[in-house]
């Protein structure tokens, strides 16, 4: 599950060429930091995977099957954005909900699975409340909740942590390798933040102008 391959993957946007040929293999089950300097190409690269941009060439390969031209919503894979993209008039429960509700699950299915996500993200006793009544920090747990409702194989988390101080940083990107190690799914993280990835041991994909330049442990 979450196998990830991207052959040659090139974009350009005009003449502007933002991606040079991008290579990767990402094992099943990983948990995976883009880094690099603002502009490089991580959130165009995954993106990609998202379905969300075409690439100009190149194919992306998702457990083995070809999902270059599956549109997105048929690729589970989910983004969780910077700004967390919450909806403010929907308490947290209803914004974890969204994707069930919007597939006809009866109710009471629907409403298990959002308490075992709230729990999942330590947030039991919060479901009830607005998106304008939690920390930064909580929202940007329970848009993670919210990411993993249709149990994808991939989620992807642009700079997801970049507005919050370090110490919360630290324990989003702890959440996330536990629950990427309990629930069999690929985490790709883009940060700009070296200090956030370098105390913690994962795979780490750096870029630069367009290419993937370096690639390795955090020891490497
Ligand atoms: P990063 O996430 O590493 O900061 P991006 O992938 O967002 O970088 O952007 C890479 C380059 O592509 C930048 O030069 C950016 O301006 C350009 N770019 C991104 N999206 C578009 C778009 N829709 N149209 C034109 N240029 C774009
Ligand atoms: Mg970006």
């Amino acid at each position: 599950m979450g196998q990830i391959r991207l052959q040659g993957i090139r974009k350009s946007f005009g003449a502007l060429e933002v991606l040079k040929g991008i290579d990767l293999d990402i094992a099943e089950g990983e948990f995976v930091v883009f880094v690099g300097p603002s502009g490089c190409g991580k959130s165009t690269t995954l993106r990609m995977l998202g379905g969300f941009e075409e690439p100009t060439s190149g194919r992306i390969i998702l457990d083995g099957r070809d999902v270059t031209d599956v549109p997105p919503n048929r690729r589970n894979v989910n983004i969780v954005f910077q700004d967390y993209a919450l909806f403010p008039h929907l308490s947290a429960a209803r914004n974890i909900a969204f994707g069930l509700e919007m597939r006809a699950v009866p109710r009471d299915a629907i409403a298990r699975r959002v308490r075992d996500l709230l729990a999942l993200v330590h947030l039991e006793e919060f479901g009830d409340r607005q998106p304008g009544e939690l920390s930064g920090g909580q929202r940007q747990r329970i848009a993670i909740a919210r990411a993993m409702i249709l149990r994808p194989k991939v989620v992807v988390l642009d700079e997801p942590t970049s507005a919050l101080d370090m110490t919360v940083q630290v324990q989003i990107v702890d959440l996330l390798r536990s629950l990427q190690q309990k629930h069999e799914l690929a985490f790709l993280f883009i940060s700009h933040d070296l200090r956030v990835v370098r105390a913690m041991s994962h795979q780490i994909m750096v870029m630069r102008a367009g290419e993937v330049v370096e690639q390795g442990t955090t020891e490497q």
